[in-house]
């Protein structure tokens, strides 16, 4: 089989699919493996040596990587006769912003990923002394905090919206802030000011967030006089797309009206049954959990089609409870229940990291910070579970739960009977743990979103009716475990 991109969707794909005697063939246009997060995620945030073990660790199974080598038509590799085409080529084209001066400034202004790509290869050494970063996305945060170590001696986030509602994650934010990185909010971008090609600021229109008649936020002027930055360079973030100028409309794959492949979102099998698609390139943009999510759902499928069998029928993950009662008071993990902080991962001195953009910023844990980070788990794969029959009605559970989370009550209509538990569970998005049949015909209703897995319902429980049990949950790989074995493997081609 074959994978166009080598990302983490198609890396994965490799890896489950390589190790069950398939021969896959993995094709990328880049020199090496790893996709985005090879050309994109800077080093600050992610060494090269982290990427090529990882990679390694795939391309060790026995996949044939086609570097240098861009599927320019899907139409030639559906001749080709391979048995299934995983399609992880990502969203590779960055949003641009047509506003006046843009084609007159043009060489100061670059597309976010494409200069993320150029400082990743190497092409780029250095950047203007005062640089525009226009987004408010982790791309933005990776391009601020890059021009910074690239000679941007006063670099500037300008984003459209509120810094509440950034796109970027709170850290990233918080990373770029640290290094004496000013985000700007609610500035619309005007224009860019140039005196014969050669960028000189940029023009923003205040606006403020209001609230319309039906409900939807609106950026309004504030009447204010717009507002100017200078600048010698702008990095534009603010956005990716999909393109697939490669995959021919008459190969038969479907694309919806915002230009993403049709795609059964369990099995990811596109409008052709045999090509798949995973990671950035199947439903957009998003990041490296969900492609590697994809990519083992992926694999799943075209395993279990290459079997013959019915890609819809696949066994759910399996899942293991085991009791974590060591004695009448002792439980194998802690539930002293912490309110404390989220500890900081340690930052390495900024003089040195932002002299070189290779250095990585975040030092990690030592032992002592992990063992208190550790501390404040919450214990949620630590589940109470309840036993019917054991149950004596004594309500010495009920007395001794600071949550007030359990309740015996007689059983009823949902809505009603939230509001009779002992604290009214409020919050519908949760649903109620429900036991019913007890001697007395009452029902043992348990609020699961006030639990703290403290345990002392299973300490006091006389009987054992309450017990802490450990949660484990094994995903469903491709392999013999999701095969029904309904299936005749299919004569696989040459
Ligand atoms: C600046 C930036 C920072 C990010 N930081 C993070 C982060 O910190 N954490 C996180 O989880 N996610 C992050 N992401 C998102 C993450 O990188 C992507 O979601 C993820 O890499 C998507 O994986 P993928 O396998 O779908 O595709 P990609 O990683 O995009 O890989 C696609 C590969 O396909 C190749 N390709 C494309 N077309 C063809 C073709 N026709 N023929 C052959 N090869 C082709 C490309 O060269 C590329 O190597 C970041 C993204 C950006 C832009
Ligand atoms: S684990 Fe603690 S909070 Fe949860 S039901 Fe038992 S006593 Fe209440
Ligand atoms: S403490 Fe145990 S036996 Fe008593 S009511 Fe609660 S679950 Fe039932």
């Amino acid at each position: 089989m074959v994978c166009v991109g080598a990302g983490p969707a198609s890396l994965t794909v490799a890896r489950d699919l390589a190790a069950l005697g398939y021969e896959v063939i993995v094709y990328d246009g880049e020199a090496k493996a790893g996709g985005f997060i090879r050309t994109q995620i800077p080093r600050f945030r992610l060494p090269e040596s982290v990427i090529d073990e990882e990679v390694g660790y795939i391309m060790n199974l026995g996949v044939e990587f086609r570097s240098g080598q861009r599927i320019e038509s899907m139409r030639e590799l559906l001749t080709q006769g391979h048995d299934a085409i995983f399609v992880g080529c990502g969203a590779p084209r960055g949003r641009d912003l047509d506003i006046p001066g843009r084609v007159e400034a043009a060489a100061h202004i670059h597309i976010g990923i494409d200069w993320l790509a150029s400082v990743s290869f190497g092409h780029i050494h250095q950047v203007g002394r005062r640089v525009i970063v226009l987004g408010g996305g982790n791309t933005a945060m990776d391009c601020c905090r890059s021009a910074r170590r690239m000679g941007g001696e006063s670099v500037t986030v300008v984003v459209r919206s509120g810094f509440d509602e950034m796109k970027a994650s709170p850290w990233e934010k918080e990373d770029a802030q640290h290094e004496g990185i000013p985000i700007r909010n609610y500035l619309v971008p005007v224009a860019f000011i140039h005196i014969e090609g050669q960028l000189c600021a940029m023009q923003f229109q205040k606006v403020r967030p209001e609230i319309d008649a039906n409900g939807r936020r609106q950026l309004l002027p504030t009447g204010e006089p717009d507002v100017e930055i200078d600048c010698d360079e702008v990095l534009i973030a603010v956005g990716q797309e999909n393109a697939f100028p490669w995959i021919e409309r008459e190969t038969g794959i479907e694309f919806d009206r915002w230009g993403l492949p049709k795609l059964d979102p369990k099995t990811h099998q596109s409008t052709v049954p045999k090509v798949f698609f995973g990671g950035d390139a199947a439903f957009g943009p998003k990041n490296i959990i969900w492609a590697v999510a994809h990519g083992h759902e992926a694999a799943v499928s075209i395993d279990k089609m290459l079997n013959g069998e019915d890609i819809q029928d696949r066994p759910l993950p399996a899942t293991v409870m085991i009791s974590q009662k060591m004695g009448i008071h002792e439980w194998s993990y802690g539930n002293d229940i912490t309110n404390a902080a989220r500890n900081k991962v340690p930052w390495a001195p900024a003089a040195l990291t932002l002299n070189n953009i290779k250095v990585e910023v975040e030092l990690g844990f030592d032992h002592d910070l992990a063992m208190k980070e550790a501390e404040r788990c919450l214990n949620c794969d630590v589940q109470t579970v309840f036993t019917l029959d054991k149950c004596i009605e004594c309500d010495a559970c009920v007395d001794i739960c600071p949550m007030d989370c359990i309740s015996f009550v007689a059983n009823g209509e949902e809505a009603d009977l939230r509001q009779r538990l002992t604290a009214p569970a409020l919050n519908l998005t949760q649903d109620l743990y429900v036991a019913d049949g007890l001697k007395t015909n009452r029902a043992m209703v348990k609020d699961e979103d006030l639990c703290l897995h403290c345990g002392l319902c299973a300490e006091r429980c006389p009987t054992g009716a309450w017990d802490m049990q450990k949660f484990l949950l094994e995903m469903t790989h491709a392999g013999p475990g999701c095969r029904s074995g309904a299936g005749l493997p299919l004569k696989v081609a040459a």
